[in-house]
């Protein structure tokens, strides 16, 4: 097969072609600008390649519901520009081919499941601390939806008495994304997270709010495998700290095998930065063979 992968994102569009079995044989990227100035680009790059079907994981929140009018729409983002555009519709129009479409962090936990360490698990978590917080949802052979699609990076978490941050979500203020997110780390320290690797206090408190979050994940879903990811992972003492964390807060009443083994439990990304992209072409492969 020769499928596109679209990784559409806030900042930049990756754009590859590839196969059902995860190999890719090219990839770019291209800025997000407006609909207007970068949808031509896009259109252009996978017409000129021909591609049997097109996988789409895009940042949100997105139309999911193929029984909606708009679906395949970005909906009410903060990026203005793409507010209510319908990237599915504009592609198919563009391309004739089926198109795969689902949320940016679906679309990495599919990557990580079909071709990364969690294959053959199934009920998976991958949640991305980067500039927002987001998380997908892998159950029983389908990516979750419910009624819109999980929203896991605004979780309400509980303050640490010693914190007097604000928070930053313009929505909850101390959600998981207004407490953990690069943003949230930068305003409150005063440095981008990325300077702060020696401050062990820093991390201490990021970990405490991501353990809490975990935690209910874990409580509601019962994951077999929780993946981190985005750009505050980075900072890799994290790991250790929110295993410790997850293990005190659980306290002992969750009894599963994957919780004494709990460093292959939460685990960092293993595809090298392409989870998401090889993500997009299973959601092809899968929009193609439906
Ligand atoms: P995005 O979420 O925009 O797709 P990233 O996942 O790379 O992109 O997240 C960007 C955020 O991650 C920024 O807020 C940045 O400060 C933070 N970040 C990037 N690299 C690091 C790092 N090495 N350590 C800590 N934070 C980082
Ligand atoms: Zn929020």
């Amino acid at each position: 097969m020769r499928l596109g992968a679209l990784e559409a994102g806030g900042t930049k569009m990756v754009c590859a072609i590839g196969d059902e079995t995860g190999k890719i044989f090219e990839q770019v990227s291209i800025p997000t600008e407006t609909p207007e100035i970068t949808m031509p680009k896009l259109v252009e790059y996978f017409k000129e390649r021909g591609v049997e079907a097109l996988g789409i994981a895009c940042f949100g929140p997105i139309e999911l519901d193929k029984k909606a009018s708009n679906y395949g729409s970005i909906t009410s983002t903060p990026k203005i520009a793409w507010r209510d555009y319908n990237i599915v519709k504009d592609f198919e129009d563009a391309l004739h081919c089926p198109i795969g479409f689902d949320t940016d962090v679906n679309g990495s936990v599919l990557g990580e499941v079909t071709f990364g360490q969690a294959k053959g698990k199934n009920c998976v978590i991958y949640l991305t601390i980067g500039t927002g917080v987001g998380g997908g949802i892998y159950i029983e052979g389908k990516l979750l939806h419910g009624m819109l699609h999980p929203e896991a990076g605004h979780v309400l978490i509980r303050k640490r008495s010693d914190d007097n941050y604000e928070g930053k979500c313009p929505y909850h203020k101390t959600c998981l994304e207004g407490m953990t997110a690069g943003p949230a780390i930068e305003e409150r320290w005063g440095k981008k997270a990325v300077e702060l690797t020696d401050r062990p206090e820093v991390w201490d408190l990021e970990a405490d709010y991501i353990a809490q979050a975990l935690v209910g994940y874990i409580l509601t879903l019962s994951p077999e495998m929780i993946i981190l990811g985005g750009g505050v992972m980075h900072q890799e003492q994290l790991f250790p700290l929110i295993r410790t964390k997850v293990l005190e807060m659980l306290n002992d009443y969750v009894q599963a095998d994957e919780l004494k083994d709990i460093d292959h439990y939460i685990v960092p990304a293993s595809l090298h930065d392409d989870q998401g992209i090889m993500g997009c072409l299973e959601l092809a492969r899968r929009a193609l063979t439906e």
